[in-house]
């Protein structure tokens, strides 16, 4: 074990790490920037920090575009702690280590004959971080990735080691699942997992009346639905994934003509069309192929393909019987804005859940997820937008921009006042907070 990573102490200012998200909108100089291998280094980071009255924040992917993982204390890139520990076959159920990414836990999985899914696209966040922050996919019945959690192993405030699952420790187990980083360190994770499956993705032009209207007639069964949405045009692209026997069919002139139609192609000349219409208009002869609107594929695959460039997003859940009236005022407001995003909006479905902290909790969902490139002023527009989510008592995704406090959010959650037990009772001195979860959590005095 190498100590140096984690010796206490304090560094000069200009000394410090730097260390900042994947978007590039939130960066902190932490006071110390450890890599931890084991859990027990883990415990004696935490222990060590205590000790120091300094306050400890763990980095999954970094991908949340919330300060949510930020620290002015100890900051453990949790990244190198990633085995996969266990799978239970007949349960279906694998045991890993948090710090593992969810496109490497699919391929674990699937060299195994299992999968993960379904899923949404963020296959660089760790499995830790995406259950921390409520993170979901988008169907009927596809619930957020905490609901799937059946154990937790949990380094609490104190530096002690807990196991606890929905059988045992119950309310330490519904708290830390999604705890955004201050209901104690997540471990280890069992999730369940099914069998091996390649996923049939098939994509549709629409328009987003149709899309709000039709909304129940969409949802199908297991299948797996998102909508982009143009706020400015109206335009939409609805997006269908489901399981299938079907192998990839496609050899690697047609995937290759896809990636650049899709990534290179038709969203660049879009673009420039708009600019200078001419221009588009001779990039789209000389870029001939249209994006497919069919794939068999692996879904991490899939979810490669939209993951997009480096953007900044908020996301608000509702109920979702006021998706059709909101997603009509936000365009509204879009339009008379006159911003012209550069990114589409994305709605989704989400199933219930019964996670303390989850933006589902016991609510069929919709949640429309707004982007904007960094360089875009986006801060108004994400501002009028979540005055329009609150008057349907949206909850914000815990990973995405928002400027909500606790005092704002504490009643939109039924639990909160259990979670904050429990999270007292696992982090008596607040050692797991950071100036992000002060303001939407409260502080732990
Ligand atoms: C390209 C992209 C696609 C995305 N797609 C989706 C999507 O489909 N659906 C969706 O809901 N969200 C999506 N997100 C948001 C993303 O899933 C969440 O922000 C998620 O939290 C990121 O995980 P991470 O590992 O990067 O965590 P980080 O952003 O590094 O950290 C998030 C929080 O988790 C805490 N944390 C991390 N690991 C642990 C641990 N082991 N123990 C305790 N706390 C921990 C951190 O302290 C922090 O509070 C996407 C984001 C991006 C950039």
């Amino acid at each position: 074990m190498d100590l140096r990573r984690f010796v206490p102490g304090r560094v000069r200012e200009d000394d410090r790490p730097r260390w900042r998200n994947w978007a590039g909108n939130q960066v902190c100089a932490p006071l110390r920037l450890h890599r931890p291998l084991t859990e027990a280094e883990l415990v004696l980071i935490v222990r060590a920090a205590r000790a120091e009255h300094e306050r400890v924040r763990v980095a999954g992917g970094g991908r949340s575009y919330s300060g949510v993982a930020l620290s002015d204390g100890h900051l453990i890139d949790i990244g190198g702690y990633d085995a996969l520990l266990d799978l239970n076959v007949t349960r279906g159920l694998v045991t890993v280590q948090a710090g593992i990414t969810l496109r490497r836990l699919e391929d674990e999985l699937w060299s195994r004959g299992f999968v993960l899914h379904p899923w949404g696209d963020a296959g660089e966040s760790t499995l830790g971080g995406a259950i921390s922050t409520g993170s979901h996919g988008s169907g009927l019945h596809v619930t957020s990735l905490a609901a799937r959690v059946a154990a937790l192993r949990v380094v609490t405030g104190t530096g002690d080691v807990l196991d606890c699952s929905p059988e045992r420790e119950r309310e330490v187990f519904e708290a830390a699942v999604t705890g955004v980083g201050v209901a104690g360190i997540l471990s280890t994770v069992t999730v369940q997992v099914q069998p091996a499956a390649h996923i049939h993705q098939h994509e549709e032009p629409s328009d987003t009346v149709t899309v709000l209207e039709r909304q129940s007639a969409l949802l199908h069964g297991d299948e797996q639905l998102e909508a982009e949405l143009d706020l400015q045009s109206g335009a939409a692209l609805v997006r269908r994934a489901r399981r299938t026997e079907r192998q990839p069919e496609l050899g690697w002139r047609d995937r290759l003509n896809d990636e650049v139609a899709t990534r290179v192609g038709e969203p660049s000349v879009r673009q420039v069309g708009r600019v200078i219409p001419p221009l588009g208009e001779r990039l789209g002869r000389v870029i001939p192929h249209e994006p497919l609107t069919e794939r068999v594929d692996r879904a991490p695959r899939l979810a490669a393909r939209r993951t997009g460039p480096r953007r900044v997003e908020m996301e608000y859940v509702i109920p979702r019987q006021h998706a059709r009236e909101a997603i009509e005022r936000v365009s509204d407001l879009v339009r008379r804005s006159g911003w012209r995003p550069s990114l589409p909006a994305v709605l989704r479905w989400v199933a219930p859940d019964t996670v303390p902290l989850s933006m589902c909790y016991r609510r069929e969902a919709a949640s429309l997820t707004v982007r904007a490139r960094r360089s875009e002023p986006y801060q108004p527009l994400f501002e009028a937008v979540e005055t329009i989510m609150r008057d349907y008592e949206g909850r914000p995704h815990w990973g995405k921009v928002h400027f909500q406090t606790h005092e704002t959010l504490r009643p939109l959650y039924p639990r909160w006042d259990e979670f904050q037990t429990t999270r007292r009772r696992l982090d008596p001195s607040g050692v797991f907070g950071n100036a992000y979860t002060d303001r939407v959590l409260g502080a732990v005095r």
